[in-house]
C-alpha cells in the first residue's frame, strides 16, 4: 500500500474528519466490521463533494488522515489512495437528501439476515424505535456493488426518507445529519436486527408496542442531549479499548 498524500482540510472539516475516523472505529467495535469493506463519508461544507474513507482499510484502522475528497462525479480532488468502488452510493444519497451530511455503508451480520430474507424490522427493543417513523426499506435491484450512478440513484430512491436501507444479500446503508446521528443510527440498526433475530429464533410469541407509544418513546429516549450522551459513551468505550485516556466531556 502506498502512503497517502496528506489532505489539507480546513480546521472545521479536520475536526469532523477526526470524529468520522472514530465513528469508523466505534462501528467496528459495535459489529459493523468486515475486513476492508465498508465506508463512511461526510458532505464537504464548501459544496465540493464528499470526504470518503479511502480503500484497503478496515474500520478499526481508520484515522483522521484516511479520507479522500471526491466531487459528485467521483474525481479525486484531495488525498490519494484507493477510491472505494461504491462511491456513487454516497454521492447519489448526498444529492438526493439535502437533510443528511453523513452516509455509512457496511456489512453487519444481523442486518444482512434481514437483507437476505426481506423481513421487516420492528421496534421490539429500544433500538428499533429509532426506525419506527419511516421503517427500513429493502434495496433489491442487485446484491452486487452499488458502483454506478444509476445504481446509486436507485439505492437512494429505495431508501427514500428513511435513515437506513437493507441491501439484498449484501449489507446496509445508514445516514444522519451529523457524524453522531449516523453512527448511532448504524449501531441501533444492527442492535435492533440482532435483537429481532434472537427473539424470532425462540419461537415464542412476541409483539411491539403500539405505533403511537413507539413514536413517543423515540422522542423521550433519543432527544439531542441523550444522543450526545450516547455518542460520548461510545467514544469513551473506544478510548478504553484502544488504551487511551478518554477525553473529559
Ligand atoms: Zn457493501
Amino acid at each position: 500500500m502506498t502512503d497517502p498524500q496528506p489532505i489539507n482540510p480546513s480546521p472545521d472539516v479536520a475536526k469532523i474528519l477526526d470524529d468520522l475516523a472514530r465513528a469508523h472505529r466505534i462501528l467496528e467495535m459495535e459489529g459493523h466490521g468486515d475486513m476492508s469493506m465498508g465506508h463512511l463519508s461526510f458532505r464537504d461544507p464548501q459544496g465540493r463533494g464528499i470526504w470518503l474513507k479511502r480503500g484497503n482499510l478496515g474500520f478499526e484502522e481508520v484515522t483522521e488522515t484516511d479520507f479522500i475528497l471526491i466531487d459528485f462525479d467521483g474525481e479525486i480532488l484531495e488525498g490519494t489512495g484507493l477510491r472505494h468502488l461504491e462511491w456513487p452510493l454516497h454521492t447519489e444519497l448526498m444529492l438526493a437528501r439535502p437533510d443528511i451530511n453523513v452516509v455509512g455503508h457496511s456489512h453487519p451480520f444481523n442486518s444482512i439476515i434481514f437483507a437476505a430474507t426481506g423481513q421487516k424490522l420492528g421496534a421490539y427493543s429500544n433500538e428499533g424505535v429509532w426506525f419506527e417513523e419511516t421503517g427500513v426499506p429493502h434495496f433489491t435491484l442487485t446484491s452486487n456493488l452499488v458502483d454506478t450512478t444509476d445504481l446509486g440513484k436507485a439505492h437512494a430512491q429505495a431508501m427514500g426518507t428513511s435513515d437506513a436501507v437493507f441491501l439484498r444479500n449484501h449489507g446496509a446503508s445508514f445516514v444522519g445529519a451529523s457524524v453522531r446521528d449516523a453512527t448511532l443510527c448504524g449501531i441501533f440498526l444492527e442492535k435492533a436486527a440482532k435483537m429481532q433475530v434472537a427473539i424470532a429464533s425462540t419461537g415464542w410469541k412476541y409483539q411491539a408496542p403500539d405505533h403511537q407509544e413507539i413514536l413517543t418513546k423515540r422522542t423521550d429516549i433519543y432527544p439531542d442531549r441523550a444522543r450526545n450522551n450516547f455518542w460520548w459513551y461510545f467514544n469513551r468505550k473506544l478510548a478504553v479499548l484502544e488504551g487511551r485516556t478518554p477525553d473529559p466531556m
